[in-house]
Protein backbone atom coordinates (compact mmCIF):
# COMPACT_ATOMS: atom_id res chain seq x y z
CA UNK A 1 0.00 0.00 0.00
CA UNK A 2 1.24 3.17 -0.95
CA UNK A 3 1.75 6.09 1.90
CA UNK A 4 -1.08 8.25 0.20
CA UNK A 5 -3.54 5.38 0.13
CA UNK A 6 -3.16 4.43 3.68
CA UNK A 7 -3.16 8.09 4.84
CA UNK A 8 -6.56 7.92 3.41
CA UNK A 9 -7.59 4.75 4.73
CA UNK A 10 -6.18 4.78 8.24
CA UNK A 11 -7.50 8.21 10.66
CA UNK A 12 -5.85 7.95 13.70
CA UNK A 13 -8.64 8.88 16.73
CA UNK A 14 -7.16 10.04 20.18
CA UNK A 15 -7.79 7.74 23.06
CA UNK A 16 -10.83 9.10 25.30
CA UNK A 17 -8.71 9.74 28.70
CA UNK A 18 -9.26 7.62 31.24
CA UNK A 19 -9.16 8.74 35.04
CA UNK A 20 -5.35 7.89 35.51
CA UNK A 21 -4.09 9.10 32.15
CA UNK A 22 -1.35 11.53 31.76
CA UNK A 23 -2.58 15.33 30.35
CA UNK A 24 -0.66 16.70 27.46
CA UNK A 25 2.12 18.96 28.02
CA UNK A 26 0.68 22.31 27.92
CA UNK A 27 -3.01 20.91 27.48
CA UNK A 28 -5.87 19.92 29.71
CA UNK A 29 -6.21 21.24 33.34
CA UNK A 30 -6.55 19.17 35.70
CA UNK A 31 -5.62 21.33 39.57
CA UNK A 32 -7.25 18.59 41.41
CA UNK A 33 -4.00 16.34 40.59
CA UNK A 34 -0.35 15.68 40.64
CA UNK A 35 -0.78 15.50 36.48
CA UNK A 36 -0.35 19.14 35.32
CA UNK A 37 -2.87 21.95 34.16
CA UNK A 38 -1.93 24.81 31.94
CA UNK A 39 1.34 27.22 32.61
CA UNK A 40 -0.71 30.87 32.13
CA UNK A 41 1.35 33.54 30.55
CA UNK A 42 4.24 34.23 28.19
CA UNK A 43 7.66 32.55 29.41
CA UNK A 44 10.84 33.66 28.25
CA UNK A 45 12.52 31.79 25.79
CA UNK A 46 15.37 29.58 27.09
CA UNK A 47 17.57 31.00 24.76
CA UNK A 48 17.52 34.39 26.08
CA UNK A 49 21.12 35.35 28.03
CA UNK A 50 19.77 37.77 30.18
CA UNK A 51 17.38 35.21 32.55
CA UNK A 52 20.06 34.86 35.39
CA UNK A 53 20.47 38.94 35.46
CA UNK A 54 16.57 39.03 34.71
CA UNK A 55 15.64 36.43 37.70
CA UNK A 56 18.65 38.02 40.40
CA UNK A 57 17.08 41.62 39.38
CA UNK A 58 13.78 40.34 40.20
CA UNK A 59 14.77 38.33 43.01
CA UNK A 60 16.44 41.54 44.72
CA UNK A 61 13.50 43.73 43.78
CA UNK A 62 11.13 41.34 45.77
CA UNK A 63 13.89 41.46 49.15
CA UNK A 64 12.41 40.15 52.29
CA UNK A 65 9.23 39.37 50.62
CA UNK A 66 9.93 36.45 48.88
CA UNK A 67 11.80 33.42 50.17
CA UNK A 68 13.16 30.76 48.08
CA UNK A 69 13.17 26.98 48.58
CA UNK A 70 14.68 24.34 46.06
CA UNK A 71 14.82 20.98 46.18
CA UNK A 72 18.13 18.89 45.97
CA UNK A 73 17.05 17.23 42.51
CA UNK A 74 16.26 20.88 41.08
CA UNK A 75 18.51 21.45 38.06
CA UNK A 76 21.76 24.19 38.70
CA UNK A 77 20.29 26.76 36.98
CA UNK A 78 17.39 27.29 39.70
CA UNK A 79 19.09 26.23 42.58
CA UNK A 80 21.70 28.94 42.39
CA UNK A 81 18.63 31.41 43.27
CA UNK A 82 17.43 28.95 46.05
CA UNK A 83 17.93 31.25 49.85
CA UNK A 84 17.81 27.33 51.11
CA UNK A 85 18.14 24.02 49.54
CA UNK A 86 17.28 20.35 50.91
CA UNK A 87 14.91 17.33 50.96
CA UNK A 88 11.10 17.80 51.73
CA UNK A 89 11.16 17.30 55.08
CA UNK A 90 13.99 20.22 55.47
CA UNK A 91 12.47 22.37 52.96
CA UNK A 92 8.92 21.68 54.71
CA UNK A 93 10.47 22.81 58.40
CA UNK A 94 11.95 25.78 56.47
CA UNK A 95 8.50 27.06 54.83
CA UNK A 96 6.87 26.64 57.98
CA UNK A 97 9.62 29.18 59.78
CA UNK A 98 9.69 31.74 57.64
CA UNK A 99 5.94 33.89 58.53
CA UNK A 100 7.27 37.14 57.38
CA UNK A 101 7.88 36.05 53.69
CA UNK A 102 4.79 37.28 51.55
CA UNK A 103 6.11 34.80 49.34
CA UNK A 104 7.30 31.33 49.32
CA UNK A 105 8.60 29.93 46.12
CA UNK A 106 9.04 26.75 45.71
CA UNK A 107 11.08 24.89 43.72
CA UNK A 108 10.23 21.41 43.81
CA UNK A 109 7.02 19.66 42.69
CA UNK A 110 3.26 19.78 43.47
CA UNK A 111 2.66 18.03 46.57
CA UNK A 112 6.11 19.34 48.35
CA UNK A 113 4.38 23.10 47.52
CA UNK A 114 1.09 21.72 48.69
CA UNK A 115 2.37 20.59 51.75
CA UNK A 116 4.23 24.89 52.50
CA UNK A 117 0.57 26.06 51.94
CA UNK A 118 -0.24 23.85 54.41
CA UNK A 119 2.75 24.80 57.16
CA UNK A 120 2.43 28.22 56.35
CA UNK A 121 0.13 30.81 57.40
CA UNK A 122 -2.93 32.40 55.56
CA UNK A 123 -1.23 35.70 55.29
CA UNK A 124 1.45 33.78 52.68
CA UNK A 125 0.88 33.05 49.43
CA UNK A 126 3.51 29.51 48.32
CA UNK A 127 3.98 29.29 44.07
CA UNK A 128 5.11 26.65 41.79
CA UNK A 129 7.34 28.22 38.92
CA UNK A 130 5.49 25.36 36.78
CA UNK A 131 1.82 23.65 37.38
CA UNK A 132 2.56 20.92 35.63
CA UNK A 133 5.75 19.70 37.71
CA UNK A 134 3.74 17.10 39.19
CA UNK A 135 5.18 13.27 40.98
CA UNK A 136 4.16 10.58 39.08
CA UNK A 137 4.12 8.48 42.72
CA UNK A 138 2.00 11.03 44.07
CA UNK A 139 -0.19 10.38 41.07
CA UNK A 140 -0.11 6.63 42.15
CA UNK A 141 -2.50 6.92 45.41
CA UNK A 142 -5.49 9.09 44.62
CA UNK A 143 -8.21 9.94 47.41
CA UNK A 144 -11.28 7.62 45.84
CA UNK A 145 -8.86 5.23 45.74
CA UNK A 146 -7.41 5.05 49.34
CA UNK A 147 -11.10 5.46 50.49
CA UNK A 148 -12.49 2.13 49.15
CA UNK A 149 -8.53 0.68 50.20
CA UNK A 150 -9.79 1.63 53.74
CA UNK A 151 -13.14 -0.05 53.09
CA UNK A 152 -11.14 -2.90 52.49
CA UNK A 153 -9.35 -2.58 55.64
CA UNK A 154 -13.07 -2.42 57.32
CA UNK A 155 -14.09 -5.25 55.79
CA UNK A 156 -11.39 -7.45 56.84
CA UNK A 157 -12.44 -6.36 60.31
CA UNK A 158 -8.54 -4.86 60.64
CA UNK A 159 -9.35 -1.00 60.03
CA UNK A 160 -9.31 -0.04 64.14
CA UNK A 161 -5.87 -1.56 64.52
CA UNK A 162 -4.44 0.04 61.54
CA UNK A 163 -2.48 3.38 60.85
CA UNK A 164 -2.19 5.22 57.80
CA UNK A 165 1.09 6.21 57.34
CA UNK A 166 1.82 8.63 53.51
CA UNK A 167 4.80 9.41 52.76
CA UNK A 168 5.64 13.12 51.92
CA UNK A 169 5.59 12.51 48.07
CA UNK A 170 1.72 12.13 48.21
CA UNK A 171 -1.25 14.94 47.55
CA UNK A 172 -3.19 17.00 50.04
CA UNK A 173 -6.20 14.80 49.52
CA UNK A 174 -4.24 11.60 51.34
CA UNK A 175 -2.34 13.47 53.80
CA UNK A 176 -5.70 14.95 54.67
CA UNK A 177 -7.44 11.34 54.49
CA UNK A 178 -3.78 10.40 56.84
CA UNK A 179 -4.70 13.11 59.15
CA UNK A 180 -8.05 11.91 59.46
CA UNK A 181 -7.55 8.58 60.16
CA UNK A 182 -5.10 9.20 63.20
CA UNK A 183 -1.98 8.47 61.07
CA UNK A 184 0.87 10.49 60.62
CA UNK A 185 3.17 12.08 57.24
CA UNK A 186 6.99 10.56 56.83
CA UNK A 187 9.63 11.27 54.71
CA UNK A 188 12.93 9.58 53.64
CA UNK A 189 14.91 10.58 56.83
CA UNK A 190 12.22 9.79 59.80
CA UNK A 191 10.02 6.70 57.96
CA UNK A 192 11.56 4.45 60.67
CA UNK A 193 10.66 6.59 63.46
CA UNK A 194 7.16 7.43 61.88
CA UNK A 195 6.64 3.72 61.61
CA UNK A 196 7.40 3.02 65.25
CA UNK A 197 5.31 6.08 66.35
CA UNK A 198 2.61 4.02 64.01
CA UNK A 199 3.08 0.74 65.88
CA UNK A 200 2.53 2.57 69.02
CA UNK A 201 -0.65 3.46 68.08
CA UNK A 202 -2.12 0.27 66.27
CA UNK A 203 -1.10 -3.06 65.46
CA UNK A 204 -0.71 -2.71 61.18
CA UNK A 205 0.19 0.17 59.07
CA UNK A 206 -0.92 1.08 55.53
CA UNK A 207 2.00 2.65 53.86
CA UNK A 208 1.60 5.18 51.24
CA UNK A 209 2.06 5.50 48.06
CA UNK A 210 6.13 4.18 48.06
CA UNK A 211 5.77 0.37 48.83
CA UNK A 212 9.62 0.38 48.31
CA UNK A 213 10.31 2.78 51.01
CA UNK A 214 7.68 0.79 53.27
CA UNK A 215 8.94 -2.54 52.77
CA UNK A 216 13.00 -1.59 53.02
CA UNK A 217 11.84 0.79 56.23
CA UNK A 218 10.04 -1.86 57.97
CA UNK A 219 12.17 -5.24 56.87
CA UNK A 220 15.52 -3.32 57.42
CA UNK A 221 15.42 -1.11 60.47
CA UNK A 222 12.35 -2.08 61.67
CA UNK A 223 13.24 -6.06 61.46
CA UNK A 224 9.33 -7.13 60.44
CA UNK A 225 9.61 -10.34 58.43
CA UNK A 226 9.10 -9.78 54.70
CA UNK A 227 6.03 -11.94 54.47
CA UNK A 228 4.23 -9.96 57.06
CA UNK A 229 4.40 -7.20 54.17
CA UNK A 230 1.71 -7.36 51.33
CA UNK A 231 1.16 -5.39 48.62
CA UNK A 232 -2.38 -3.90 47.79
CA UNK A 233 -2.88 -2.46 44.41
CA UNK A 234 -5.54 -0.12 43.86
CA UNK A 235 -5.86 -1.33 40.43
CA UNK A 236 -7.52 -4.60 41.60
CA UNK A 237 -11.07 -6.13 43.74
CA UNK A 238 -10.05 -5.77 47.21
CA UNK A 239 -6.40 -4.63 46.95
CA UNK A 240 -5.96 -8.03 45.00
CA UNK A 241 -5.60 -9.31 48.99
CA UNK A 242 -7.98 -11.59 50.61
CA UNK A 243 -9.29 -10.82 54.47
CA UNK A 244 -6.92 -13.38 55.58
CA UNK A 245 -3.78 -11.72 54.11
CA UNK A 246 -5.27 -8.34 55.54
CA UNK A 247 -5.35 -10.13 58.53
CA UNK A 248 -2.30 -11.58 58.79
CA UNK A 249 -0.04 -8.80 57.60
CA UNK A 250 1.43 -6.29 59.74
CA UNK A 251 2.67 -3.91 56.77
CA UNK A 252 0.23 -3.39 54.00
CA UNK A 253 2.23 -1.51 51.03
CA UNK A 254 0.39 0.17 48.21
CA UNK A 255 1.59 -0.81 45.03
CA UNK A 256 3.35 2.44 44.46
CA UNK A 257 7.11 3.71 43.49
CA UNK A 258 9.24 6.38 42.26
CA UNK A 259 9.74 6.32 38.22
CA UNK A 260 13.60 7.81 39.04
CA UNK A 261 14.49 5.37 42.22
CA UNK A 262 12.73 2.47 40.65
CA UNK A 263 14.57 2.10 37.72
CA UNK A 264 17.92 1.10 39.63
CA UNK A 265 18.52 -3.02 39.59
CA UNK A 266 20.90 -5.10 41.30
CA UNK A 267 22.42 -5.86 38.10
CA UNK A 268 23.33 -2.42 37.99
CA UNK A 269 25.20 -3.13 41.63
CA UNK A 270 26.64 -5.73 40.12
CA UNK A 271 27.84 -3.67 36.92
CA UNK A 272 29.58 -1.11 38.55
CA UNK A 273 31.23 -3.07 41.25
CA UNK A 274 33.01 -5.24 38.03
CA UNK A 275 33.84 -2.02 36.69
CA UNK A 276 35.03 -0.14 39.47
CA UNK A 277 37.14 -1.87 42.05
CA UNK A 278 36.88 -1.07 45.82
CA UNK A 279 33.56 0.97 44.84
CA UNK A 280 30.78 1.84 47.69
CA UNK A 281 27.47 1.90 46.68
CA UNK A 282 24.91 4.51 48.34
CA UNK A 283 21.36 3.99 47.50
CA UNK A 284 17.86 5.83 48.34
CA UNK A 285 15.58 3.82 50.71
CA UNK A 286 12.79 4.21 47.25
CA UNK A 287 14.78 2.01 45.52
CA UNK A 288 13.82 -1.79 45.02
CA UNK A 289 14.45 -3.72 48.04
CA UNK A 290 16.96 -5.92 46.32
CA UNK A 291 18.73 -3.14 45.41
CA UNK A 292 19.07 -1.64 48.60
CA UNK A 293 20.24 -5.56 49.83
CA UNK A 294 22.88 -5.10 47.46
CA UNK A 295 24.06 -2.10 48.28
CA UNK A 296 26.66 -1.01 50.75
CA UNK A 297 24.55 2.26 52.27
CA UNK A 298 21.09 3.59 51.93
CA UNK A 299 19.93 6.97 53.63
CA UNK A 300 17.78 9.62 52.49
CA UNK A 301 18.70 12.51 50.42
CA UNK A 302 20.70 14.28 53.15
CA UNK A 303 22.02 11.13 54.39
CA UNK A 304 23.71 10.60 50.59
CA UNK A 305 24.95 14.63 51.03
CA UNK A 306 26.40 14.05 54.04
CA UNK A 307 27.71 10.49 53.56
CA UNK A 308 29.89 11.58 50.92
CA UNK A 309 31.02 15.18 52.29
CA UNK A 310 32.37 13.29 54.72
CA UNK A 311 33.94 10.47 52.59
CA UNK A 312 37.71 9.89 52.24
CA UNK A 313 39.72 11.44 49.02
CA UNK A 314 40.52 8.98 47.04
CA UNK A 315 37.50 6.88 47.45
CA UNK A 316 34.74 5.63 44.79
CA UNK A 317 30.99 5.85 45.17
CA UNK A 318 28.11 4.76 42.91
CA UNK A 319 25.34 6.87 43.79
CA UNK A 320 21.28 5.47 43.21
CA UNK A 321 19.77 9.07 43.62
CA UNK A 322 17.80 11.58 41.58
CA UNK A 323 21.20 12.70 37.96
CA UNK A 324 20.62 16.57 39.22
CA UNK A 325 21.79 15.67 42.43
CA UNK A 326 24.70 13.37 41.81
CA UNK A 327 26.49 15.48 39.14
CA UNK A 328 26.16 18.14 41.33
CA UNK A 329 28.03 16.25 44.70
CA UNK A 330 30.66 14.71 41.67
CA UNK A 331 31.21 18.27 40.62
CA UNK A 332 31.85 19.67 44.55
CA UNK A 333 33.74 16.63 45.39
CA UNK A 334 36.36 16.30 42.37
CA UNK A 335 38.91 14.39 45.24
CA UNK A 336 36.61 11.58 44.79
CA UNK A 337 35.05 9.29 42.25
CA UNK A 338 31.37 10.11 42.41
CA UNK A 339 29.46 8.34 39.33
CA UNK A 340 25.54 7.19 38.74
CA UNK A 341 24.80 3.97 39.73
CA UNK A 342 22.73 3.44 36.34
CA UNK A 343 24.36 3.82 32.59
CA UNK A 344 21.44 5.74 31.36
CA UNK A 345 20.40 9.04 32.13
CA UNK A 346 17.45 9.32 35.04
CA UNK A 347 16.82 12.92 35.69
CA UNK A 348 13.03 13.46 36.97
CA UNK A 349 11.30 14.85 34.31
CA UNK A 350 8.75 16.57 36.54
CA UNK A 351 11.47 18.12 38.96
CA UNK A 352 12.87 19.01 35.61
CA UNK A 353 9.99 21.41 34.87
CA UNK A 354 11.93 24.29 36.99
CA UNK A 355 14.05 26.01 34.93
CA UNK A 356 15.33 29.32 34.64
CA UNK A 357 12.04 30.19 32.28
CA UNK A 358 10.10 29.30 34.55
CA UNK A 359 11.59 30.52 37.81
CA UNK A 360 11.87 34.51 36.14
CA UNK A 361 8.63 34.51 34.50
CA UNK A 362 7.08 33.68 38.28
CA UNK A 363 9.87 36.60 40.24
CA UNK A 364 8.87 39.05 37.56
CA UNK A 365 5.06 38.07 38.76
CA UNK A 366 5.82 38.30 41.78
CA UNK A 367 7.16 41.70 41.31
CA UNK A 368 4.52 43.04 39.73
CA UNK A 369 2.01 42.18 42.22
CA UNK A 370 0.07 44.47 44.50
CA UNK A 371 0.28 43.28 48.15
CA UNK A 372 -2.86 41.26 48.92
CA UNK A 373 -3.40 40.20 45.39
CA UNK A 374 -3.47 36.32 43.93
CA UNK A 375 0.03 35.41 42.77
CA UNK A 376 0.45 33.75 39.53
CA UNK A 377 1.14 29.83 40.22
CA UNK A 378 -0.11 29.84 43.68
CA UNK A 379 -1.07 26.56 45.33
CA UNK A 380 -3.58 26.83 47.27
CA UNK A 381 -5.33 23.59 48.84
CA UNK A 382 -9.12 23.44 50.88
CA UNK A 383 -8.67 24.72 53.91
CA UNK A 384 -10.75 21.54 55.22
CA UNK A 385 -8.75 18.77 53.30
CA UNK A 386 -5.30 21.32 54.89
CA UNK A 387 -7.04 20.76 58.56
CA UNK A 388 -6.39 17.19 58.50
CA UNK A 389 -3.63 17.37 56.73
CA UNK A 390 -1.76 19.89 59.32
CA UNK A 391 -2.93 17.12 61.89
CA UNK A 392 -0.59 14.81 59.40
CA UNK A 393 2.26 16.66 59.05
CA UNK A 394 2.40 17.73 62.55
CA UNK A 395 2.62 14.47 63.75
CA UNK A 396 5.78 14.05 61.64
CA UNK A 397 7.08 17.63 62.75
CA UNK A 398 7.19 16.21 66.59
CA UNK A 399 9.32 13.61 65.63
CA UNK A 400 12.33 12.83 66.73
CA UNK A 401 14.77 15.23 64.22
CA UNK A 402 17.75 13.23 63.79
CA UNK A 403 18.18 10.90 60.46
CA UNK A 404 16.86 6.96 60.90
CA UNK A 405 17.78 5.81 57.37
CA UNK A 406 21.40 4.90 57.04
CA UNK A 407 23.62 1.79 57.28
S1 LIG B 1 12.15 11.81 42.02
FE1 LIG B 1 10.46 10.33 42.12
S2 LIG B 1 9.36 10.78 44.01
FE2 LIG B 1 10.69 12.58 43.53
S3 LIG B 1 9.34 13.95 42.35
FE3 LIG B 1 10.44 12.69 40.86
S4 LIG B 1 9.01 10.93 40.49
FE4 LIG B 1 8.33 11.97 42.38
Amino acid sequence: MLCADYARDVTFTEPAATPLALLLLGQGSDAGSERGVDCPGELPPASDPTLVARAAAAKRELGDRVFVLGHHYQRDEVIQFADVTGDSFKLAREAAARPDAEYIVFCGVHFMAESADILTTANQQVVLPDLAAGCSMADMANYQQVVEAWDALSDAGVADVTVPVTYMNSSAAIKGFTGEHGGTVCTSSNAERALHWAFDHGEKVLFLPDEHLGRNTAVLQMGIPLDECVVFDPHKPGGGLTGQQLRDARMILWRGHCSVHGRFTAENVADVRARIPGVNILVHPECRHEVVLAADLVGSTEFIIKTLDAAEPGSSWAVGTELNLVRRLANAHPDKQIVFLEKTVCYCSTMNRIDLPHLVHSLESLARTVSGERAVNRIMVDETVAANARLALNRMLALPQAPAFAG
